[in-house]
């Protein structure tokens, strides 16, 4: 008998095709609806489903609120939201929110529900309905090498590369815990490609209040998080970038725009960051404002950019004197941030710095 997911179990999984196909023709007209006091409680849902994106304690609301389908319906607007707002951070941190959603249902609800349970060494119905609409395939727990390799590809722990893993015959052997990790890695390179969405200018109108309301809450959570700017954490990519800067040289526009994002997006101000272009010899105050504020959304777009990740960096030739953290890391800010909350190691004292004679220490 075909598995029919209930409106709750949908509301779990609202990127399935079967979740979204009743909420379409409410979407139909978009503008009307969000204008209506329906309309309004739904965009509040959704913004409280981004919030929860961006907060440390997630809740993933396991209860339905209301109806299963405002649930979802809150999922599709959450999207539209962040494609207002039009921030590759934000959109990677709601698609990764939505992912581990995703999971944490499949893997707490799959042990319990009796609707999913199949066969003796079965999947369970849950599952095949999932990996079905996601094109995942795999079966008695071995998975087909080119699905294997496309699937790992943005995974960067060592225990996923094919060197580290039983191939045989074509398939490689994969265990459950796995198994719901890849699935959760599909779900949010899939969520991920889709957007941003193309959303019409007077839906974005109406939905600017609580786009701004985000930007704020993500800008402040990112202030927080960052801290204080500390060069000293700085990722050598960008060490060296500004060791060019001082030494007169050109940079190339990747590199001004890579270090400018960089810059604002660990918290920097806009005088902070014109006055690390004045270690420049040819600085140039005006030019280098209007390039500043043009990255960071203060001028006339209002798209604030966020800093290539490692792969683009490496493209561009920026990804220089790599060292032991970026081999654990895929972004810029990420190895920001772990270098930064790494205590301090005492700096090594010699019998040279130690001595007060010493015409250096004078
Ligand atoms: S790996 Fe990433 S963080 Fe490290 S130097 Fe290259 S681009 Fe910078």
């Amino acid at each position: 008998m075909e598995y029919v997911p209930s409106g709750k179990e949908l509301s779990h999984f609202p990127f399935l095709k079967k979740a979204q196909d009743p909420i379409r023709s409410r979407f139909a007209s978009l503008g009307t609806i969000l204008s209506t006091p329906k309309g309004e409680e739904l965009v509040s849902f959704a913004v409280a489903r981004i919030r929860d994106a961006l907060s440390q304690k997630k809740t993933r609301a396991p209860e339905v609120r209301d109806s299963p389908e405002d649930e979802i319906a809150a999922y599709a607007l959450a999207r539209i939201v962040v494609s207002c707002v039009n921030d590759k951070q934000l959109i990677d941190r709601l698609t990764r929110y939505e992912a581990e959603r995703a999971y944490y249902f499949l893997v707490n609800e799959e042990e319990w529900n009796s609707r999913y349970t199949q066969g003796e060494g079965e999947y369970s119905r849950l599952w095949e309905a999932i990996v079905d609409e996601l094109g995942i395939r795999i079966e008695n727990n071995r998975m087909p090498v080119p699905d294997y390799v496309e699937l790992v590809a943005p995974l960067h722990e060592d225990r996923y590369r094919l060197i580290n893993r039983r191939v045989e015959q074509g398939f490689v052997t994969i265990n459950r815990d796995e198994r719901y990790d890849l699935l959760r890695e599909r779900v949010r390179v899939l969520l991920r490609r889709d957007l941003p969405h193309r959303v019409p200018k007077e839906v974005c109108e109406l939905l600017a209040p609580k786009a701004a309301e985000i930007k704020k809450v993500y800008q402040e959570q990112m202030l927080r998080q960052f801290g204080k700017v500390e060069e000293s954490a700085f990722p050598p990519c960008m060490q060296a970038l500004i060791s060019a800067l001082a030494a007169g040289t050109n940079l190339t526009h990747a590199g001004r725009f890579s270090l400018t994002a960089f810059l604002h997006n660990i918290g920097m101000d806009l005088t902070g960051i014109a006055e690390l272009y004045a270690r420049s010899p040819d600085f140039d105050i005006e030019k280098t404002m209007y390039q500043v504020e043009h990255i960071t959304g203060r001028g006339g777009t209002g798209t604030e950019y966020t800093t290539p990740a490692c792969a683009a960096m490496q493209t561009t030739g920026l990804c220089v004197h790599r060292d032991a953290i970026c081999e654990k890391i895929s972004h810029p800010l990420s190895y920001y941030k772990v270098k930064k909350s790494r205590p301090l190691k005492p700096a090594p004292q010699n019998r040279e710095t130690k001595n007060a004679g010493d015409p250096e220490n004078t």
